[in-house]
């Protein structure tokens, strides 16, 4: 069977499906191809459901842009369609002495980024809003908050159905042939079939280079390294300690075990960092023992036996282990010389958090060929 349609997008995961939208209210004829058979079964069902406030990023980043611009975007989507957000705020604790010049080090970077809300506090300060809490100073953050992660893809999801948009569930795409006059997608699955478009999106987050590189016609040059991070989450029995989310200072792959509260009230703690090789969601019940030191610098009141091992999920990483962190990389027609095609590439967080922010720029990359 053979399908022609203005533009694919691959992959609804938030990411994918924040582009759908974008594209599909401009007008542009769009589906979108998914090979699992539900929206939002990879990474964007295994994060920490954080709205980031946009500190952490270097100065003009896409992570940093995308980071500020998306969150304001996504308390004001949740606002207008009832999906459930709770700016509840975090701490950025430091643990030792040593790490308050970091703390000043994290306000003066996120200052750089637009985010002028931080205040720095005595451990005294914090110990008022947070009476369990150990530390020697700490960032407050008040614009961070947590997210019903599945009601906002729902959310998305709707937007682009009624902007005329379709998906097509249990629909791997395995190769691709990217020609001047278009790019056809070979389609798996129960229903195979080629996808003839002028227009396509590879969002297919930890498969995207793989994929990327059964394209012919793109420069395999073109296509970043992957290295997948697992991060491991670990759940505490009993109610939380704390009101708002802490957070170590981070670390160079991740944040740091931090605390986060899920909107049904459930305390998590987590992700780790576990450089792994190939895609695997166990979590290793042994790695207990380094998250009770970890969680008992900022919390010696953690009791044992208090954590049981919860969900993990992996990072799509272009750079590897002890090489410096790298920006998402969004790559246009300009990048890799293949007209109408763009692929995302190393979108951890916080890719929940500039979803919507990612869609509208992509989209503006797209808007040529679109017209
Ligand atoms: C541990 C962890 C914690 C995080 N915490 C946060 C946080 O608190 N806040 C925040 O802002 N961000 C966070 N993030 C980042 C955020 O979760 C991701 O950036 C985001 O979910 C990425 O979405 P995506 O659509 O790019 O990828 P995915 O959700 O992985 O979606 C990709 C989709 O593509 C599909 N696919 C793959 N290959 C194919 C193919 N060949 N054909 C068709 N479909 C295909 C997959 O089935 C999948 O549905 C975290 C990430 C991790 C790993």
């Amino acid at each position: 069977m053979s399908e022609t349609v203005e533009c694919t997008v691959i992959g609804a995961g938030v990411v994918g499906l924040a582009i759908a939208r974008a594209l599909a209210r401009r007008g542009v004829e769009t589906i979108v191809v998914e090979a699992e058979t539900a929206i939002g079964t990879g990474t964007s069902s295994r994060n920490s459901e954080v709205i980031h406030a946009g500190i952490y990023y270097p100065a003009g980043s896409l992570k940093a842009r995308f980071c500020v611009a998306g969150r304001g975007q996504l308390y004001r989507y949740c606002a207008e369609r009832g999906i459930t957000a709770r700016r509840c705020g975090k701490l950025i604790v430091a643990t030792e002495e040593a790490q308050v010049r970091t703390l000043a080090g994290i306000i003066d970077k996120a200052r750089a980024n637009g985010v002028d809300d931080l205040a720095l506090l005595s451990g005294a300060e914090a110990r008022a809003l947070e009476p369990n809490l150990a530390c020697v100073a700490a960032v407050h953050s008040p614009s961070t908050g947590v997210i019903d992660s599945h009601g906002f893809m729902l959310g998305l999801q709707g937007d682009f159905e009624a902007a005329g948009g379709m998906l097509a569930f249990g629909s791997p795409v395995v190769a691709a042939a990217c020609r001047r006059d278009g790019i056809t997608l070979e389609v798996g699955g129960a229903q195979p079939m080629a996808v003839r478009s002028r227009m396509v999106v590879n969002s297919a987050g930890l498969h995207a280079q793989a994929l990327a590189a059964r394209f012919d016609g793109l420069p395999p040059a073109s296509i970043p390294p992957a290295h997948f991070a697992k991060g491991n989450y670990y759940a505490l029995t009993g109610p939380s300690p704390f009101s708002r989310l802490i957070y170590p200072v981070p670390e160079a792959a991740g944040l740091g075990v931090h605390l986060t509260i899920d909107l049904g009230g459930q305390t998590r703690f987590g992700p780790d960092v576990e450089w792994i090789e190939r895609i695997d969601y166990s979590v290793d019940p042994g790695r207990a023992a380094a998250f009770y030191a970890e969680i008992r610098k900022y919390w010696p009141g953690l009791p044992d036996g208090a954590l049981s091992p919860g969900y993990c999920g992996i990072r799509p990483k272009i750079q590897a282990p002890h090489e410096a962190a790298r920006d998402f990389l969004v790559q246009g027609p300009a990048d890799h010389g293949v007209d109408g095609l763009v692929n995302l590439y190393g979108i951890e967080s916080p890719g929940l958090t500039s979803a919507l922010a990612i869609g509208d720029h992509v989209a503006d990359l797209l808007r040529e060929r679109a017209q």
